[in-house]
């Protein structure tokens, strides 16, 4: 704890990996922390992600190259991208948004940006995972990213650049290569490229329901309430209003992932937060287990080794909150792991899988929103992660546990601060 910081009371709204890293900084200097979360801690979208800790993931998903390859996805129905255009008017704002996001002087100045916020993970993670005695479920076993075809290679290879430009090692394998790394692979795949040092949490909900645990061991407190608004009094949130009542606040801290948008309104911050919905399907005692996570430069997942079995998960649907998942999406990402590994069974019954979709916060520059909010100084924001929630949450708790205690963030935020729409 920093000898002068006076101990003050934070509301933390989520018990996500976000809200629970920054919950567990902020205990950490020395604050009392409530975090009201509707469910139980890790299982919103943080439950069933595809594990990556990929310091690497700096490049924005709206990239030129990206832009110009979505109608071709949008036709195909088992494109890697779908929307269900019912949806398309109230998307429309995010996609106007998405598109200008990916001109190339915005795609450089938001992967420097990225890399910022999720290089050092696990020196961010590491006091959490100590105390958190979860140092089993972290792995630092690199991934792979995976081409059928040389011109898919080729394509890949302005993401990469970007990659190289932000001081990634990426190594480019040839066939043989790629053999040697990982021998269950199917010879479909003719090239590869390795990235060194990321790595891959075991279980992702195992990883927040320990901090959790740690959390409340040291003394915070976690309700299961859902948050319906704020009390405000001299121009400053005092408290949060939850199912039960009031909680006074000195701090409030907004970490809902893909529900934030209507709390940050009620904080005078009107953001273009939307979901990419993705889906996974998790093949229990699977007859071959890659030795490290393996992305899929055509399919846009990713096979993971979990400790519940091989887990591949991804792909994009845009379809909002309230529409039901389509289990189509996790079937397909079964058949793709099948074609990725030939040596797993075609037969799989349901009893062997288990399928789950989960609500990626999504800003349309691929972005997280943190630090106060326009109207209240004492109320931050810590969401809209999207794709790298779990890569980022470390460095966010961080940068928000700094400004509880009006100190300088680790890294400059201006990046990240709500009004750059
Ligand atoms: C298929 C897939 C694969 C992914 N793979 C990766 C990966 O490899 N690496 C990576 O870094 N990221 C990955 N992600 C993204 C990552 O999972 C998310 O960015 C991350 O989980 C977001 O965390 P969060 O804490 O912001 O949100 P959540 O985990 O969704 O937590 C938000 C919490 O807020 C609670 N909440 C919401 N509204 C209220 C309210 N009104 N009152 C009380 N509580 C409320 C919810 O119950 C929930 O528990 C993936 C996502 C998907 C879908």
């Amino acid at each position: 704890m920093n000898p002068t910081t006076t101990p003050r009371e934070i509301v933390v709204i989520g018990a996500g990996i976000v809200g629970m890293a920054c919950a567990s900084f902020i205990q950490r200097a020395g604050h009392r922390v409530t975090v009201l979360d509707r469910g139980a801690p890790g299982e919103g979208t943080s439950f069933g992600n595809a594990g990556g800790l990929n310091g690497s993931s700096v490049v924005p998903i709206a990239m030129p190259g990206v832009l110009s390859q979505v109608p071709r996805w949008l036709l195909d129905p088992e494109g890697p991208l779908v929307l269900r255009w019912r949806y398309l008017p109230a998307l429309a704002p995010w996609l106007w948004r998405f598109v200008r996001a990916g001109q190339p002087e915005k795609v450089a100045a938001q992967a420097r940006a990225l890399r910022a916020l999720l290089g050092s993970t696990f020196e961010s993670y590491a006091p959490l995972i100590k105390a958190a005695g979860a140092e089993d479920l972290v792995h630092r076993a690199g991934h792979l990213t995976v081409y059928k075809s040389e011109a898919s290679f080729a394509k890949d290879a302005r993401a990469m650049d970007l990659r190289r430009t932000n001081g990634v090692v990426v190594d480019d394998l040839s066939f043989d290569e790629l053999r040697q790394l990982e021998p269950g692979l199917s010879r479909d795949f003719l090239r590869g490229r390795m990235i060194a040092e990321t790595g891959h949490v075991g279980d992702p909900h195992r990883l927040v329901t320990r901090l959790a645990e740690a959390f409340t061991r040291d003394g915070g407190t976690i309700r299961r309430e859902a948050v319906r608004g704020f009390e405000f009094a001299d121009g400053a949130v005092t408290g949060v209003r939850g199912e039960s009542g009031l909680h006074r606040a000195d701090h409030v801290v907004l970490a809902a992932g893909a529900w934030s948008k209507n709390l940050a309104r009620q904080l005078g911050d009107s953001v273009p937060l939307d979901t990419e919905r993705g889906y996974h399907v998790v093949l229990r005692d699977p007859e071959t287990m890659p030795r490290r996570p393996i992305g899929s430069a055509d399919g846009k997942f990713f096979a993971t080794p979990m400790d519940m079995g091989l887990r591949v998960a991804g792909t994009v649907e845009f379809a909002g909150l309230d529409a039901p998942p389509d289990w189509r999406r996790s079937r397909m990402l079964l058949r793709q792991a099948q074609d990725m590994f030939p040596a797993l069974a075609r037969d799989i019954g349901d009893e062997r899988i288990s399928m789950w979709m989960g609500f990626r916060p999504s800003m349309p520059d691929s972005l997280p929103v943190i630090g106060p909010s326009r109207r209240y100084a004492n109320a931050f924001h810590a969401f809209g992660h999207g794709h790298v929630g779990l890569i980022g949450g470390a460095m966010t708790g961080r940068i928000v546990a700094a400004l509880v205690d009006g100190t300088a963030p680790p890294i400059d935020i201006a990046p990240f601060r709500v009004d750059r729409f």
